[in-house]
C-alpha cells in the first residue's frame, strides 16, 4: 500500500505539515475535502479595480520569455489577447508551462490586475478554457506553510498517480439505483468541480458513502449484540446492594435509583445489557454506574470503566475506592503511564480474577488485557469512542454487558436513528441543593467588572477557572490564549492567588499533577483550553470564564459550565464575546442540556455535539447528520438491507466493511 511520502511533491516538510492537520495517510489526502468554493466569474478588464483579482479568459499572443533565477526561481512573461483589451501576465515558478503556452493557446488566468503597468500578476493558469463563465475553486483547510495551492496540487497528484486503486464502498447495487458516480470520479469533481451541478451530484454521493458505512456499521454491531442473545444470567445479592446505596454520602435522586433498577434488572436477566445511560452534566451518572459494577461484582463478574482521558480515569479510580472502602472489592487503575510493572500485575491479577474491577483509558483495550470473567463494561462519555473501540472492549468478555454513558443529550429523533437498538436511561432530575449557575454575557470591554467578580469569589476562598480557545498564538488569529491570559491574570491577581494553565498539548503527566493541585485547591485560577471539558469534579471551583465564548457550540459551553456549580455554593459563568449575543443569549435563559442541545442542533447542525475529530464515530468528513438526515435515512435503511441480504455475503465490499469494524485503526 503506497504511503503519503510517495505521492509526488510531498517531501518530509510537507509530510510534516500534513500530519499537522491530521492527514497520515493517501486516503486522508483525498478526501481532505474542501470546506468551501469560491466561485470565480470571468472579469473584464476594465471592470476591475487597481490591486484586484482578476480572472479572464483570452489567447496566448507573444511567446512567453522565460527569466532563470536563482535557487531555482523563474518567471515567465507574456501577453494575453481578451475581449476586453491586451494585457501583460506574468507567472512565478511555472517554467513547465511554457510549451503549452504556444501563441493562440485558449487560457484562463487568475491573478491580480495591476493597472497603471497594464500587468496581470497571475496566481495561476488554467489550461482548460473552460465554455461556461464561472469557475469554482475550492478552499481548503491549511496550515502556516501549506497553501491551498499546494494542497489542491497534492491531492490532485494522488489521485493521478493512486486512483485506480480508489475503492467504492457502496455496492454497485446502489451506485446503479441512485446513477451514482464512481468514487474516483467523484473525488476528482469534488476537487475540480466544473459545474455546480455536478458539484451538488458527487457531494451527496460521497455524503451518502459516508453515511452508508457508518450505517452499516452500527447496524452489524446491533445485529451481533441481537444474535448472541447469550447475555449472562446472574444473581445478585439485594441486601448488600441496598446496604451500598445506603452508604452512599448523599441521597440518590429517583432518576438515580430508577436508572440503577434498570441495570440491575437488565443484569440479572438473561439477554444481554446494551444500555445508554443519558444525563446531563453533573446529574451524577457516576455513581449510577458504579452502583452497577458493585451489582456487577455481587453476582460474581469482573467490571470495566474505560474513560476518554487519564485525568478522568484517576478521578473515577480515586472515587470509587473510596465508595467502596471496606467492602473487599479490589479495583485497578489501568492507563498509559501505568508503569510496566504494575501493568503486568493488573494483567495478571484481571486473568486470575483477583481484580475485581478495573478503570482505565484506551490501556483497557490493547491485546495483553484479558479477563477471567468480565461481565459488565461500561464507557463513560461514549461519543468519544468510536465504533471499533466499542467493539473491541466487548469482545474482551464472552458477551459481557454494556453501558454506555453519556452527559451530551442527543436530540431524540437522532438518537433513535444511531442508537436506535439501546435501551436508554435517562436522568433529567438534578441533586438536592444544586442552584441554576448565572450565566452573564460580557464584551471584552467589560474586562475589569469580569476581574473584579473573580476576585470577589476568590475572596471568598473559591477557585476559578478561565477557558480560551487556543494555547499559542498563531499567524492568521486574533482569539484569545492561555498564555496570553496567565499574563493578564498574574498581573491583575499580583501573587495573592496561585495560577497555573492545563492545555491539551501536554504530556499526560504534567497535566494531572496542575489538575490534582486545582483539585487540592493549591492553584485558586486554573486557565486551560477545553480539555476541562469533561467530567472533572471540584466542588470548590464556582465560576468560569470562557473567553471567545463566540466559537464554540452551545452544548460545549454547557458542558464546559458543568465544571462549576457542583458544590451548594452559587456559582457564575462568564461568557467574553463580542459578537454573536443572541446565541450565547441562550445560555443566560437555558439550563437544561437537552433544550440546549435542541437549540445548538437548529444553530449549528450536530458539528459541536458530537465534537470535533477526537469524538470517535460521530464525526463525519462530509456528512452532516443534520442537514443530511434524509441521506442519513436512505443510507441507514439501504446498509441494513445490505447486511440482511445473505446472497451479497461473499462481496468483497461486504467483508472489507466488517473486518474494518474490529481493526483497531480507526
Ligand atoms: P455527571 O453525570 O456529569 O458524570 P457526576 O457523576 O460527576 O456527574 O456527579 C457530579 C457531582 O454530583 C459529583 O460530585 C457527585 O458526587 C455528586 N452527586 C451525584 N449524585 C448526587 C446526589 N444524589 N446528591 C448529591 N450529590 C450528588
Ligand atoms: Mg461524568
Amino acid at each position: 500500500m503506497a504511503e503519503l511520502k510517495d505521492v509526488k511533491g510531498v517531501g518530509p516538510k510537507s509530510l510534516s505539515l500534513l500530519n499537522k492537520i491530521g492527514i497520515y495517510t493517501i486516503d486522508d489526502l483525498v478526501t481532505h475535502y474542501p470546506f468551501r468554493y469560491d466561485i470565480l466569474e470571468r472579469n473584464d478588464l476594465s471592470k476591475v479595480d487597481d490591486g484586484n483579482k482578476i480572472v479572464i479568459d483570452g489567447k496566448v499572443e507573444s511567446i512567453p520569455i522565460l527569466m532563470r533565477f536563482k535557487a531555482g526561481l523563474n518567471k515567465m512573461n507574456f501577453r494575453l489577447v481578451t475581449q476586453s483589451g491586451v494585457v501583460g501576465v506574468s507567472i512565478f515558478n511555472r517554467a513547465f508551462l511554457k510549451n503549452q503556452l504556444s501563441v493562440g493557446t485558449g487560457i484562463t488566468v487568475i491573478g491580480k490586475l495591476d493597472k497603471s503597468k497594464n500587468v496581470i500578476t497571475a496566481s495561476d493558469i488554467k489550461m482548460d478554457l473552460l465554455s461556461n463563465s464561472v469557475r469554482i475553486e475550492p478552499v481548503y483547510h491549511c496550515t502556516s506553510g501549506l497553501t491551498n495551492k499546494n494542497m489542491s496540487t497534492y491531492i490532485n497528484m494522488a489521485l493521478l498517480q493512486y486512483g485506480k486503486e480508489i475503492l467504492d464502498n457502496i455496492p454497485d447495487e446502489y451506485i446503479e439505483r441512485y446513477h451514482f458516480l464512481n468514487k474516483k470520479t467523484s473525488l476528482n469533481i469534488i476537487h475540480n468541480p466544473s459545474t455546480s451541478e455536478k458539484l451538488k451530484d458527487v457531494t451527496i454521493r460521497l455524503k451518502y458513502e459516508e453515511l452508508f458505512e457508518f450505517m452499516f456499521k452500527i447496524n452489524y454491531l446491533k445485529q451481533m449484540n441481537r444474535k448472541k442473545n447469550n447475555g449472562l444470567e446472574r444473581v445478585i445479592d439485594h441486601d448488600k446492594l441496598n446496604d451500598f446505596i445506603k452508604h452512599i454520602p448523599f441521597k440518590l435522586t429517583n432518576d438515580q435509583m430508577s436508572a440503577i433498577a434498570d441495570i440491575t434488572s437488565d443484569l440479572e436477566q438473561p439477554h444481554r445489557m446494551n444500555r445508554l445511560l443519558q444525563g446531563d452534566v453533573g446529574s451524577g451518572k457516576t455513581v449510577v454506574a458504579f452502583t452497577g459494577m458493585y451489582a456487577n461484582y455481587l453476582s460474581g463478574y469482573q467490571s470495566a470503566l474505560m474513560a476518554p482521558t487519564e485525568i478522568l480515569a484517576v478521578q473515577h479510580y480515586n472515587n470509587l475506592v473510596s465508595f467502596l472502602a471496606g467492602t473487599g472489592v479490589k479495583v485497578a487503575l489501568l492507563t498509559g503511564s501505568t508503569s510496566k510493572k504494575e501493568k503486568n500485575d493488573i494483567y495478571k491479577g484481571l486473568m486470575d480474577g483477583t481484580i475485581h474491577m478495573v478503570i482505565g483509558t484506551h490501556a483497557l483495550i490493547q491485546d495483553e488485557v484479558v479477563y477471567h470473567n468480565l461481565g459488565l463494561v461500561i464507557t463513560d462519555e461514549q461519543h468519544r469512542f468510536g465504533v471499533h473501540q466499542r467493539a473491541n472492549l466487548q469482545n474482551k468478555g464472552k458477551t459481557p454487558d454494556v453501558l454506555y454513558m453519556s452527559a451530551t443529550p442527543i436530540p431524540r429523533t437522532y438518537a433513535l436513528t444511531i442508537f436506535g437498538d439501546m435501551d436508554v436511561s435517562t436522568i433529567k432530575e438534578r441533586p438536592k441543593g444544586r442552584q441554576k449557575i448565572d450565566t452573564f454575557v460580557k464584551k471584552n470591554s467589560e474586562i475589569k467588572d469580569v476581574l473584579e467578580m473573580m476576585y470577589q469569589e476568590l475572596k471568598e476562598g473559591h477557585q476559578v477557572y478561565v477557558i480560551a480557545p487556543l494555547i499559542e498564538e498563531s499567524e492568521n488569529s486574533d482569539l484569545t490564549t492561555v498564555n496570553e491570559l496567565k499574563d493578564q491574570m498574574k498581573l491583575a491577581f499580583k501573587d495573592l492567588y496561585k495560577i497555573d494553565i492545563v492545555h491539551g498539548k501536554m504530556a499526560g503527566g504534567a497535566k494531572d499533577i496542575i489538575m490534582n493541585q486545582f483539585k487540592e485547591n493549591k492553584v485558586q485560577i486554573l486557565i486551560s483550553t477545553t480539555v476541562v471539558e469533561v467530567g472533572v469534579d471540584v466542588p470548590n471551583a464556582t465560576m468560569m470564564i470562557i473567553f471567545d465564548a463566540d466559537r464554540f457550540g452551545l452544548s460545549t459551553l454547557h458542558q464546559l459550565r458543568g465544571r462549576v456549580g457542583r458544590g451548594s455554593s452559587k456559582s457564575k459563568c462568564i461568557l467574553i464575546s463580542d459578537s454573536d449575543a443572541e446565541r450565547l443569549q441562550i445560555m443566560e435563559r437555558e439550563d437544561d442540556g437537552f433544550v440546549i442541545s435542541e437549540e445548538d442542533f437548529k444553530l449549528r447542525g450536530h458539528g459541536d455535539l458530537f465534537g470535533t475529530k477526537q469524538s470517535g464515530d460521530m464525526s463525519f468528513k462530509i456528512a452532516n447528520i443534520k442537514n443530511d438526515y434524509k441521506i442519513l435515512l436512505q443510507a441507514k435503511k439501504d446498509s441494513k438491507e445490505y447486511l440482511l441480504n445473505k446472497e451479497t455475503d461473499n462481496d468483497l465490499l461486504k467483508q472489507r466493511l466488517i473486518r474494518s469494524i474490529s481493526s483497531k485503526e480507526s
